[in-house]
């Protein structure tokens, strides 16, 4: 039983690597970033230094325990990386499942506690918003929030100045797929995704993993990506000191 559970494993593994062939989407560089407090996309800032046809993967308003692990399963099935932007109070419910995202080797943030429009809040209770977010991440993961992304784009001169302080970078877009319909079907989030692409041409694309669709959809996105000759670049983050 234990040389078939071994030839099991190696068979797996063989065919883990020959997975992520030229077929594939796959990872095809990783950007690490200092912990300095920078902010990134040209929606709101400046350029990720990508070349053309060079796109970071992030996701929005999770983790989720319906549609997450759909969307992990899909970059798993493509060898791509990719970078969660987490609510504090989804942390707070589903820890394992955020560790889950990070062990398989994405990178997270933090994307406000309960997901305010920040502009409506006291300043008081935008940086109360912001310490329970960092605080819920670093009960998960034992380390600081490398990355904030705003809740519905919504900056606040308040805010920013709260997160340079605290070295965490701000994490804006460049394009998106506006998936938070709930009926939206995954031909239209790929015409979408098509559309943006020929836009921006590079860049850092939001999505939604908590969004149902957009989970069923991804499958179907990923390989718009891989057909129109487009590459993945993976964020991450210097160590905390
Ligand atoms: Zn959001």
């Amino acid at each position: 039983m234990k040389i078939l559970a071994l030839l099991l494993a190696a068979i797996a593994g063989t065919a883990t690597a020959a997975d992520c062939g030229p077929d594939k989407l796959n990872t095809e560089r990783t950007i690490v970033l200092k912990r300095e407090g920078a902010a990134y996309g040209t929606q709101q800032h400046s350029a990720l230094p990508l070349a053309d046809k060079e796109v970071v993967l992030t996701f929005d308003d999770g983790p989720s325990p319906e549609n997450t692990p759909l969307v992990l399963k899909a970059l798993a099935d493509q060898c791509a990386r990719a970078t969660f932007f987490m609510e504090g109070r989804n942390l707070r419910q589903s820890p394992d499942l955020a560790r889950r995202v990070v062990s398989e080797g994405h990178s997270a943030g933090i994307h406000s506690d309960t997901h305010p429009h920040l502009p409506t809040l006291s300043p008081e209770q935008q940086l109360d918003d912001l310490a329970l977010s960092r605080a819920a991440y670093k009960a998960v993961f034992g380390v600081e929030t490398p990355a904030y992304r705003f809740p519905f784009l919504e900056e606040t001169p308040i805010m920013l100045a709260a997160l340079k302080q605290a070295n965490i970078t701000v994490a804006s877009i460049d394009m998106a797929i506006n998936d938070w319909i709930p009926e939206d079907t995954t031909e239209v989030l790929a015409q979408r995704l098509n559309e943006s692409l020929d836009k921006a041409g590079r860049g850092i694309i939001l999505m939604h993993d908590a969004n149902g669709p957009t989970a069923k959809a991804l499958p179907t996105l990923l390989k718009v990506l891989k057909h129109k000759g487009y590459k993945v670049v993976h964020l991450e983050w210097e160590k905390a000191q």
